[in-house]
């Protein structure tokens, strides 16, 4: 408890104005997503993509195209106007950030040209033992991982690869490696200062009982935790979405090891700042075809 209370005070800086890490100010301050980063280095089941094409679907926005990094300042610039009182500036895909050398490029813009918004990645975590260094030296304060299971055996049926030290690692393999490396990075990125969010999407059939074991494992390191439901989709089309009171239970299980988000609409289209962010991202593109 007392390491909990530590923990938020010393985060308390930036999770006062950050809409993700925060409840109470969830619908007042704005973030804009910049999808720079299209390539993702693992499947997950429920993710409709493909290696090295940019249709890659992640959580359940998919992005309209891929934001080039000469337009990156630029679209920011129409973004501040056009939405009021943005403060995050989060890269979260389409594929996983950490795996797009145009993260880097693009965080590189940001300190350079925008240098008060608060930076915020999120990554599938495959990566992030390799640059959580180099993230927080880029000013980066938030994190989330994406940690669905730390039990190789669960998270085999939630993933069908991994793709790392160039080459395609299947089933239980690829499952021990990305626990392994999410674990690891999630730990030396804490260590580093860097703010850390755990997403977890909730898979009755499969991951239901388990998620507890995710709070209880990243305790110490974690800020929060944001459990989502599953949107069945893809290889998990034939798989259901969690009740409202199953999502509920789970959650008030974890909250015992880990305080919960629970204001999270997953960023779908439903909600009004960010249909807005994508009218403003489609006009964008059209102006600069327009120009061509
Ligand atoms: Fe929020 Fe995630 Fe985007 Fe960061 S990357 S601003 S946590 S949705
Ligand atoms: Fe899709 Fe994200 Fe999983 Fe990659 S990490 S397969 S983009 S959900
Ligand atoms: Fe972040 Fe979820 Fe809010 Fe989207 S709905 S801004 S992902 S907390």
């Amino acid at each position: 408890e007392e390491n909990r209370q530590k923990k938020m005070l010393k985060f308390s800086h930036i999770t006062k104005v950050h809409p993700c890490f925060n409840e109470k100010i969830h619908d007042k301050v704005g973030r804009v997503h910049l999808p720079v980063a299209p390539r993702c280095n693992i499947a997950c089941k429920f993710c409709r993509r493909s290696l090295g094409k940019e249709a890659c679907e992640h959580r359940p926005g998919v992005a309209l195209s891929v934001l080039k990094l000469e337009d990156v300042e630029n679209y920011l610039n129409k973004v501040l106007k056009e939405i009021p009182n943005v403060k995050v500036v989060g890269i979260a895909g389409p594929g996983d950030s950490l795996f797009n050398k145009e993260t880097f490029e693009t965080l590189e813009i940001i300190n350079e040209k925008f240098p008060d918004l608060i930076k915020c990645i999120s990554t599938n975590g495959l990566l992030l033992n390799k640059y959580y260094k180099k993230l927080a030296d880029l000013n980066v304060k938030t994190v989330t991982v994406t940690v669905n299971a730390i039990d190789p055996e669960i998270l085999k049926d939630i993933i069908e690869w991994v793709y790392y030290d160039k080459k395609i690692h299947h089933g239980i393999e690829g499952a021990k490696i990305l626990i392994e490396n999410q674990i690891d990075g999630i730990k030396k990125a804490y260590d580093e200062g860097l703010i850390i969010k755990i997403n977890t999407v909730l898979i009755p059939e499969i991951n239901m009982e388990h998620v507890v074991d995710i709070a209880k494992e990243l305790k110490d390191f974690a800020y929060m935790q944001n459990i989502i439901p599953l949107i069945p989709l893809y290889k998990m089309k034939h798989l259901r979405a969690p009740t409202c009171e199953e999502i509920k239970r789970v959650r008030e299980e974890c909250e015992k090891y880990l305080p919960q988000f629970r204001a999270c609409g997953q960023c779908r289209a439903d909600s009004a700042g960010l249909i807005k962010e994508k009218k403003i991202l489609e006009d964008f593109f059209k102006e600069k075809n327009k120009e061509k």
